[in-house]
């Protein structure tokens, strides 16, 4: 437990820090700050950390990045964790580009859910945020499907005049393939220059341009097993629909379980403030790891400082997502 009471069993673990997209909201233009290759976790590293997380507690994991699907030994990994009697859950969060070749793999390495970016269908808009090529995203999400996970899920990053005509579009895709489709408020987290006033679309507008198509009903039941969303069903398609308001959801920390761990090696207590714990040198010299994550937990502040002109140190992409 946490100093504010509540139960940090969730680590989302990046496995790398570089992504073959480049969307506008998660690494600025330009970015050198890659990690150098000796301070990236290995595979074994990274499972000692997550068998370390499960000693005390932890029960829910998340491979991200970067996009982790660039990593050669990712089912390695997914399957070591998946083999872990205490692993209930395991995520993956990727922009699906290169799912296809690996979905099955994942899935029977232990894989249980996985999220799949997916900020436009229209492939000019799709290209103008991420940089990549939809056909490729879309050929993740049916071989997500294909894969059989029980979960799976795709997440839209809000943004004024960039893809708000999508949101229509993306709900109706989702629902075709009953599919849960949430909506994230966009977070300071390249430069402050993307999060603009003009750029910002708060999830309570959205939900506003989605009730011309039809009453939201709540779902409560969603929330608790579904992180931070708030879901609903829109009348008549039944499509269900998150959305995540980091920004302008009051209380939006109360229920916050998570730890993060970067590829670097830092595990941090909170994406929306900058502090973080140096965990890769104290595994190399073979420190007890267990108390470094209780460190990580006592250090969990109560609130993020995205409201608050929070300045980005590291972006998203370094971070982990
Ligand atoms: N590459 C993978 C992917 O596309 O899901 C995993 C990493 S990505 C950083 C994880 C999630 O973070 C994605 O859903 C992405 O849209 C979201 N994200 C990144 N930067 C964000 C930002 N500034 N605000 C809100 N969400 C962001």
């Amino acid at each position: 437990m946490d100093p504010f009471g509540r139960t940090i069993d969730y680590l989302r673990v990046s496995v790398t820090d570089r992504c073959n997209e480049r969307c506008l909201y998660c690494m600025p233009e330009g970015y050198k700050g890659w990690a150098q290759k000796p301070d990236h976790l290995t595979a074994d590293e990274i499972v000692r950390v997550v068998a370390a997380a499960c000693q005390l507690g932890f029960r829910k994991f998340r491979l991200t990045g970067g996009e982790p699907l660039l990593r050669t030994d990712i089912v390695d990994i997914a399957r070591q964790m998946g083999a872990m009697a205490a692993v209930q859950s395991l995520g993956l969060s990727t922009n699906g580009t290169r799912l296809a070749r690996v979905a099955r793999e994942l899935k029977e390495a232990g894989v249980t859910s996985v999220n799949i970016s997916l900020d436009a269908l229209d492939p000019a808009t799709y290209r103008k945020v991420t940089g990549g090529n939809i056909e490729a995203a879309l050929a993740g999400v049916q071989a997500a499907l294909d894969a059989g996970f029980a979960s799976v899920k795709l997440n839209c990053v809000l943004m004024r005049g960039v893809n708000e005509q999508e949101i229509g579009p993306l709900l109706d895709f989702a629902a075709e393939r009953g599919l849960p489709l949430r909506f994230i408020e966009l977070m300071p987290l390249t430069r402050t220059d993307v999060l603009s006033e003009a750029n910002f679309l708060s999830v309570t507008e959205a939900m506003e341009m989605l009730s011309s198509r039809g009453r939201l009903i709540p779902q409560p039941e969603h929330h608790g097993g579904h992180g931070p969303a708030r879901y609903y069903r829109l009348e008549p398609t039944g499509a269900l629909v998150g959305f995540i308001g980091a920004l302008t959801t009051p209380h939006f920390c109360e229920t916050c379980n998570k730890l993060r761990l970067t590829a670097d090696g830092k595990l941090r207590p909170c994406l929306g403030r900058h502090g973080e714990i140096d965990l890769l040198s104290s595994l190399r010299a073979g420190e007890d790891i267990p108390s470094i994550l209780r460190q990580a937990i006592a250090a969990k502040p109560e609130n993020h400082e995205f409201a608050e002109l929070y300045q980005p140190g590291r972006p998203m992409t370094a971070i982990g997502g």
